[in-house]
């Protein structure tokens, strides 16, 4: 069958799956502080419908996935979805994206269900900070998980980083520092700041990050990156510690962008920045065939826009909330 190409030539062989928009933190760049509103539980993609999309995106050549959400951990039995995705003919990947409250209870069981590799967000290495910004996360908690993740087997585990500025951009080096002991089994990618919000004021430009970070270490640019994604990775000499950067408002990759997001309630992302439709689930639902199924992905896909145009100061906000979309 026929590569799920877009009108630029881009080749799709990435799906970001949000499994829930539901979540136990209330990070501050990710979430409004209140008058949220969850989508109703009937809005959102059974196991089964999530895992015949993939199967359809998996003919049509998609070969990674990655679970996010929300926070996915929350949706019961996320180990029997990723038991149900492994077995997809085709599929070579699966990963997770997680705030890794729940993992030391799931690390395991994910693992022995398929799962290959994991992301962990963690903004902050001190506890009140962190509280405040996952708004009452608990970092003893989540750094057990990552420990967890690592008895798992789960390799390498990759730490997501957003910075802040004027809230946690002062801890570029203790992270650094932290994460380069454990530099075998262990990234850190820092992330800009994505403005969902009005908030273009707090993104710290990743090369301004490398630049600290230059003046205090030696670092050796990676060819290519680590992985599927589109960060951009260098290696900390002293410590082996492999760190990525992704910069998508400062150093824009949609040029090469090379995913889709399928969101909890079936709608597709072909770009971050801007919802399709109509939603596959209520394709689905209405008895749609897998050939038309797979037609209407590839019509999103053919209009995928070339790209944003968000900057670090200016431009178009994404639309909707990220708990929604992903990450
Ligand atoms: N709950 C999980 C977690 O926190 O890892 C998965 C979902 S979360 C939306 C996925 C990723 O998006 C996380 O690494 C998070 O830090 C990042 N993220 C959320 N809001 C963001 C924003 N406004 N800009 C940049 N990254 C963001
Ligand atoms: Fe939840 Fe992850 Fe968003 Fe934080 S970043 S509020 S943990 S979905």
């Amino acid at each position: 069958m026929a590569p799920l190409t877009d009108s630029l030539g881009r080749v799709h062989t990435y799906l970001r799956i949000s499994v829930t928009d539901r979540c136990n933190y209330r990070c501050t760049y990710c979430m409004p502080a209140e008058g949220f509103r969850w989508m109703p539980h009937a809005e959102v993609l059974s196991y089964e419908e999530i895992t015949r999309l993939a199967r359809i995106f998996a003919a049509a050549g998609v070969r990674r996935l990655r679970l996010t959400g929300g926070e996915p951990t929350l949706r019961k039995d996320l180990p029997e979805l990723v038991g149900m995705l492994s077995e997809i003919p085709g599929i070579q990947d699966i990963a997770l994206t997680t705030n890794g409250h729940f993992l030391v209870d799931q690390a395991e069981p994910l693992a022995r269900a398929g799962l290959r590799r994991i992301n962990i967000s963690l903004d902050s290495l001190r506890p009140e900070r962190f509280a405040r910004l996952t708004r009452g996360g608990d970092l003893a908690r989540v750094l057990r998980g990552i420990e967890a993740a690592h008895q798992a087997g789960l390799r390498p585990v990759k730490i997501n980083a957003v910075l802040l500025k004027g809230e946690n951009e002062d801890e570029v080096e203790e992270l650094v520092e932290h994460f380069g002991q454990q530099a075998d089994r262990t990234e850190l990618r820092f992330i800009e700041y994505m403005p969902f919000e009005a908030r273009w004021h707090q993104c710290v430009p990743a090369a301004k990050v490398r630049q600290r970070l230059a003046e205090r270490y030696t670092l050796i640019p990676q060819r290519g990156s680590s992985g599927e994604g589109p960060a951009r990775s260098w290696m900390i000499e002293e410590s082996g510690l492999l760190v990525g950067f992704i910069s998508p408002l400062t150093e824009h990759f949609c040029a090469g962008c090379n995913r889709l997001r399928l969101m909890a309630n079936g709608h597709l992302r072909t770009c971050l920045a801007h919802e399709d439709t109509p939603s596959l689930r209520d394709l689905l639902r209405q008895g749609a065939s897998d050939e038309q199924l797979d037609r209407a992905i590839r019509a999103m896909v053919m209009g995928k826009p070339w790209g944003h145009d968000c900057q670090a100061d200016g431009g178009t906000l994404f639309e909707g909330v990220m708990t929604g979309v992903g990450g």
